[in-house]
């Protein structure tokens, strides 16, 4: 591909693989550990011993990624491996998003938020975002999901919202808090009260946190105007197993799935469009691209890490999501 005006020698997309350890109950079963990281791009799936059955998924040659990440990878080495590069873009009015993607229980809300004291890539990004700011310069934060194609604001109350494109066919989300923060720990804890609203809630009415898309997006703006100079979106995907409950027998169940499944089909087919410089693409094809079409479009940079579980019985769900993650470039 020819390098995009802008982007000099680096990419405007970047794909990552980050393979997670074995959990604890994963050991007690004595799971397989499938999973080969032969060096910081490369990865080879092996066949699970005890599923002889899942020979014909499984590829003999290694998976190539831009960065690939073993399990002794902590959430800083990633980050400064992928999102991190792209700070230094939106400063300079430029576009970046941050995709986690992988089936439930790979790890995507680890990498993100972070676990027991451990910081995650929005906390990171914030840190460097906060310690680069100009005195005239402001942050403010939005913060939402995706759920069976609606969207719903985290930072107030699960408050439904709509999507509507202006005249210059550009997709505002009526209603959308945008709230300003003054430092990292406020910001940090507006997104951890966002994220308990996104997984639990006393309703019932909420949306299980696999299911759904959440969307946080950190703006730099310029003091005066108000303009956002730069921003940052950061996005915690649906279990990417989800997508195949097309068949499942609960109504409910098999449209949030055929929904799911068409928006990361629909993302994989724009982020390939955006690398490959194609004047047209499709954002219409889900709720999801299209509420992140000025995102993608003009100077945008993009990384999606993709997670894997590394035990013999995810072997097919792995398999699927190097798959995925190998066609988006
Ligand atoms: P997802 O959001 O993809 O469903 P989670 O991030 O919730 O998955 O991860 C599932 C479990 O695995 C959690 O208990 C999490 O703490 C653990 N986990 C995920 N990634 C790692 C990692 N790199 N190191 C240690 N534990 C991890
Ligand atoms: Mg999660």
């Amino acid at each position: 591909n020819a390098p995009s005006s802008g982007t000099k020698t680096k990419s405007k997309i970047c794909v990552a693989v980050r393979k997670r350890p074995l959990g604890a109950s994963e050991r007690q079963r004595n799971e397989q550990d499938i999973l080969e990281v032969e060096n910081e791009c490369q990865l080879t799936i092996h066949e699970p011993k005890t599923k002889v059955d899942l020979t014909k998924y499984v590829e003999k040659h290694p998976f190539i990624f831009d960065e690939v990440f073993d399990e002794y990878a902590n959430n800083e080495d990633v980050y400064r491996r992928t999102a991190q590069p792209l700070v230094e873009h939106v400063f300079n009015k430029g576009k970046a998003t941050c995709f986690a993607y992988g089936q439930t229980g790979s790890g995507k809300t680890f990498t993100m938020m972070g676990k027991n004291g451990q910081h995650g890539l929005y906390l990171l990004a914030a840190i460097d975002i906060f310690a680069r700011l100009m005195p005239n310069q402001r942050v403010w934060i939005s913060f939402y999901e995706i759920y069976g194609g609606k969207l719903f604001d985290l930072l107030n109350n699960r408050q439904k919202l709509t999507a509507r494109e202006d005249s210059k066919s550009m997709v505002n989300i009526v209603g959308l808090s945008e709230i300003e923060v003054e430092s990292v720990e406020a910001l940090m804890a507006i997104i951890e009260f966002g994220n308990s609203i996104r997984a639990t809630g006393s309703t019932g009415a909420n949306a299980d946190s696999s299911r759904s898309h959440a969307i946080l997006q950190i703006a730099i703006k310029q003091d005066a105007n108000k303009k956002a100079i730069g921003k940052f979106s950061f996005i915690d995907l649906a279990g990417s197993e989800r997508g195949a409950d097309t068949a499942h027998n609960n109504k409910q169940t098999r449209m949030e799935g055929a929904d799911i499944n068409k928006s990361l089909l629909a993302l994989k087919e724009c982020i390939r469009s955006l690398d490959q410089n194609h004047k047209h693409i499709p954002f219409r094809g889900s709720k999801l691209t299209e509420v992140l079409k000025d995102s993608f479009l003009g100077n945008s940079r993009t990384v999606m890490v993709a997670n894997v579980a590394p035990g013999g019985t995810s072997c097919e769900h792995t398999l699927n999501t190097l798959r995925y993650a190998d066609r988006v470039k």
